[in-house]
């Protein structure tokens, strides 16, 4: 009976798997045929600066907007992607529309914003994604400072490759930013030899302040280390006022998350940074256009 049990359990996971493989084909080939058709999308989450809600820069986050399921969001297109070189041309296309749309803010009239781009680790080529960049800060005309490139944490244990495509990029005079830092064991001792601008409190630091002690003294840990290593703190996902109060005490300088913005179509981007200008406060403005 055991060894029936076995072999069943074995055809079954056979047949798992190959309805698996099946699924993520036909993933696969849908996401390239969006690609193809233009469905992809950027969407922008605004950063402020903790200490006046004013927007200094945008992440760009992307979207596709699929004819069947409607918009959908990032974790259904990055992890995607990242199974084939599809990535490769995907991240392409975000650099490429990132610096643009940053340019077209700037050329109507609006005041200069920090872009932030996430990259995968896939694209840490020290040969390859340096040349994109430079390619597409020449062709776009953006300000190299006002790019920065995410890489997650956990990207960075790639070491040679993504240390050398690190200060390549560096050298172009952008800035580059740890996304999701705390989550992915870094050697907390190579930081401090990287070109390092920012460091992004994941946000699962950030989500139970004020209710969990250990969260706040990470969050807390992360910003002094930050400042320590001379560069500046940004939390991510800020939802409440307890949260901003918390990490603005601690010295945190930045912060995004849906208390301020939710990530939003470029053209509600205009309309909030518009308001900005004219004095009103983020959260008495958030917009009700194109929110995700
Ligand atoms: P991330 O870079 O850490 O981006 C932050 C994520 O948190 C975004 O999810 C954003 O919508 C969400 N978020 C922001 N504020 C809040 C908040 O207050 N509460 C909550 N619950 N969530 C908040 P999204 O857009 O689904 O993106 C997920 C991840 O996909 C990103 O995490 C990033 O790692 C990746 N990603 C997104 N766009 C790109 C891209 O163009 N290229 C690459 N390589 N990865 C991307
Ligand atoms: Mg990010
Ligand atoms: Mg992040
Ligand atoms: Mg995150």
């Amino acid at each position: 009976a055991a060894k029936d049990a076995g072999r069943s359990g074995f055809a079954f996971y056979r047949k798992e798997m190959t309805e698996q493989a099946a699924l993520s084909m036909e993933r696969d080939r849908d996401l390239r045929r969006g690609f193809e058709k233009d469905e992809l999308r950027l969407h922008y989450q605004p950063q402020v600066e903790l200490a006046t809600g004013a927007i200094i820069g945008v992440e760009a986050l992307i979207r596709w907007q699929h004819p069947i399921h409607g918009l959908c969001g990032a974790n259904d297109v990055v992890p995607v992607a990242e199974k084939s070189r599809l990535i490769m041309e995907l991240g392409d296309w975000v650099l490429r529309e990132a610096c643009w749309q940053a340019r077209a803010w700037q050329e109507a009239g609006l005041p200069p914003l920090r872009m932030a781009v996430n990259v995968s680790a896939r694209q840490m080529q020290p040969d390859r994604l340096p040349n994109v960049v430079r390619q597409i800060l020449d062709s776009t005309g953006l300000d190299p400072a006002l790019l920065e490139i995410e890489i997650t944490e956990s990207t960075l244990q790639d070491s040679e490759r993504c240390v050398a495509t690190l200060h390549a990029l560096k050298a172009l005079g952008v800035s580059l930013a740890i996304d999701d830092f705390g989550t992915g064991y870094s050697c907390l001792g190579s930081l401090k030899s990287l070109p390092i601008d920012r460091i992004k409190i994941d946000r699962s630091f950030v989500q139970d302040i004020p209710h969990d002690r250990n969260d706040e003294a990470i969050a807390e840990a992360i910003i002094a280390m930050a400042h320590k290593l001379n560069m500046v703190a940004i939390a991510e996902g800020i939802e409440t006022e307890e949260q901003r109060a918390f990490l603005r005490a601690r010295g945190c300088e930045e912060g995004q998350g849906y208390l301020y913005a939710r990530p939003m179509t470029a053209d509600a981007v205009a309309a909030l940074l518009r308001d900005q200008q004219r004095g009103t406060d983020l959260r008495d403005a958030v917009s009700a256009g194109g929110a995700t």
